[in-house]
C-alpha cells in the first residue's frame, strides 16, 4: 500500500469519504479501491481498478481474481471508494 489509507483529523471535523451519489458523475482511475455492496464468493467487498475503456476491469483484493464491466454496472454495484488512485 502506499500509504493515505488513513486520514488524520487536523483540527477541523472529520473528513467523510467519499459516498456514491447517484446525481454525481463518477471518475474511475487506476488503482481506486472500491467497495462494492455485494460480496465477491472470497468474501471480499474490495476491489482495485486495472484497467479503464469501455470496460472498467477490477481485481478482487481477497483472491486476485480479475472482472470486466460496463461502467454502468460498476457504478450501480459500487458502494463507495476506499481509496482515490492518482488523479490524472
Ligand atoms: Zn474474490
Amino acid at each position: 500500500m502506499g500509504g493515505g489509507a488513513e486520514v488524520a483529523a487536523t483540527g477541523g471535523g472529520p473528513i467523510p469519504a467519499p459516498r456514491y451519489n447517484p446525481s454525481q458523475v463518477l471518475e474511475f482511475r487506476i488503482d481506486d479501491v472500491l467497495r462494492l455492496r455485494k460480496p465477491h464468493p472470497c468474501g471480499s467487498y474490495d476491489w482495485r481498478v486495472y484497467r479503464l475503456g469501455a470496460d472498467i476491469g477490477i481485481r478482487c483484493l481477497g483472491c486476485d481474481h480479475r472482472v470486466l464491466l460496463p461502467r454502468s454496472t460498476l457504478e450501480r454495484r459500487l458502494k463507495q471508494f476506499l481509496t482515490r488512485g492518482p488523479q490524472v
